[in-house]
This record gives C-alpha cells, structure tokens and sequence, in this order.
C-alpha cells in the first residue's frame, strides 16, 4: 500500500478531468498527499474555473495559475507555495507546448523559433521547476517526476520536434537526479504510452497510434491516466526510495517490441 499521508504535492499541467495530471492527482490524493495544482490561465478565466471543480472533488485548496514561459509567474507559483506551505515533498510537471503545425511538418522544416519556443516551454520549464522546487525540499525525502514519451527514443510519425524535447527532458532528469541526489531529492520520468488528451489530440493519427499500440504492446491494450498516476504515486513513495534518474515506461510493454 503506497503511503503519502503527510506529503504536500504540487502538480503541474491540469487542462481538465482527461489530463495525465489530473490522474496523476486523483493517485496521490487517493494515497494520503495534500495537493495543489497549477493551469495554464487563460483571459476569460475558464481554464481556472475548470480546475477549481476538480480540485474541489479531492479537497485541493492551492490552485495557482502559471504560464511556464514566464520566469515570474514560475517563481510565483512556488512562492505561493512556500507561503501556504513553507515546504514541498512531491513535485509532478506534467506538461508540454510546441506549435501545433510543428507536429505536422518534418523536423527539417522547424524555424529556430519554434524550436526555442518548444523547447522552452517542455523542457526549461522543468528544469526551472526543479530549481525552486529543490529549494523548498530541504531535509525531506523529496521527490521530482515529469511526463515524457518514447518518441524521445524513436523516430514516431508525426512526433517530430517533441521527441527532441522529450530527449532533452531525459538527459535533464539524468542531469537534475545526479545534482539533487545528494540532498535527498529523486528525479525521475514516467514515459506513458498514447492516452486520448487534449494535447495527444493535436498529434495527427493519434486514432492510428492508440490502435497499433492496442494491438502490438505485449498487454493487447493501451493505458489510462489513472494507471500512470499510480506509478507515480510510487515513484514518489518511500517504496521507491531507491530509484532516481529514471525512465519508467508505462505503456502496456509497448516499448520492448
Ligand atoms: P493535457 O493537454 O491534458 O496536458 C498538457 C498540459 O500542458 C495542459 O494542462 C496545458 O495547459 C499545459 N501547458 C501547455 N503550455 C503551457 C504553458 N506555457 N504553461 C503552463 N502549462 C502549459 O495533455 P497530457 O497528455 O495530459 O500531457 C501531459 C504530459 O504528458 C505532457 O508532457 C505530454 O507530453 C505527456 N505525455 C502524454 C502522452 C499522451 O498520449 N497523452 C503520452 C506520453 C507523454
């Protein structure tokens, strides 16, 4: 039985109830942690709207806004933090941003500043989470995890300029685990197979990707946000105690074939 009680978790990236984020929160709810959940804001105030509802269903009470492109409004955030909580045990960073049409064209054909703007937004963001976030786990068993993907691995159809940036966010989880470890803090990533969301849904093919991988991973089907949750519930458990600078799969065995 995994055992978060005590455990203050701020977890990034929920759009709404299809996100990985918010599976990943439901998990760590359900193991004993205390949450609180950053989204993007956006003008008419939707977005916050839709996270507080769901924050409400698991007892959430720190909700922040925070476009990650913004150094400020990251530094923010984890001041809000530190004000409401003045230390953190569990951080997740679940998010990531490239332009749509990147995703739909070949890498040879990316501008540099899409390319900057991708990587920004998926990859410093984490390390700059990580930066604050390792300030306010001092003398806590802390724990770190971000989201990333197998076309960091492979050439994926249509995956293109994320699967550098999910390559980047992997070499930065190796990076992050060898400098934090000795304070006591674990980085990991959990690289999940395709879960129909709102930011899989602007991959071409996203029906073809979760059919094959329905049909070929060695568990003949695909997984759910709820079964990454409780990974990550686990990696940021005690149990886990043992494991930083990793990749963990969560996609049926896809991976292996
Ligand atoms: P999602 O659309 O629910 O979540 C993506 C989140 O990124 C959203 O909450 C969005 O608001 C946030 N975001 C984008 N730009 C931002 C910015 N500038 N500032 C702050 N937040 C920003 O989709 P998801 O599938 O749950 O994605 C979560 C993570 O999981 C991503 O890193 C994604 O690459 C990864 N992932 C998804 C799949 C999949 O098939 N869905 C598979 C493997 C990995």
């Amino acid at each position: 039985m995994i055992d978060l009680k005590g455990r203050r978790a701020l977890v990034m990236g929920v759009a709404n109830d299809r996100s990985i984020a918010w599976g990943i929160a439901e998990s760590l709810s359900r193991a004993g942690a205390e949450i609180a959940l950053s989204y993007l804001p956006d003008e008419r105030g939707r977005s916050q709207r839709r996270v507080e509802r769901l924050a409400e269903s698991i007892g959430s009470k720190l909700i922040v806004g925070c476009d990650v492109r913004e150094d400020e409004q990251i530094e923010a955030m984890f001041g809000r933090i530190r004000e409401e909580w003045q230390a953190l045990d569990i951080l997740v960073h679940s998010l990531a941003w490239a332009h749509i049409e990147d995703l739909r064209r070949g890498l040879s054909e990316i501008p540099r500043d899409h390319f900057c703007a991708a990587n920004e937004a998926s990859v410093y963001s984490f390390i700059a989470a990580c930066r604050y976030a390792s300030g306010l786990m001092a003398n806590r068993p802390g724990s770190i995890t971000t989201l990333t993907y197998l076309g960091s691995q492979r050439a994926i159809p249509n995956y293109n300029i994320m699967g550098l940036a999910k390559a980047g966010l992997e070499s930065a989880v190796r990076y992050l685990a060898a400098e934090l470890g000795p304070a006591g803090i674990r980085v990991n990533a959990v690289s999940p197979g395709p879960i129909e969301t709102l930011a899989a849904s602007a991959i071409p093919d996203l029906d073809e990707m979760l059919k094959t991988s329905a049909a070929r991973s060695p568990l003949r089907r695909t997984v759910t946000a709820d079964e990454v949750g409780d990974v990550v519930a686990f990696l940021s458990s005690d149990l886990a105690r043992g494991v930083t600078g990793e990749t963990l799969y969560v996609d049926a065995g896809y991976h292996i074939i």
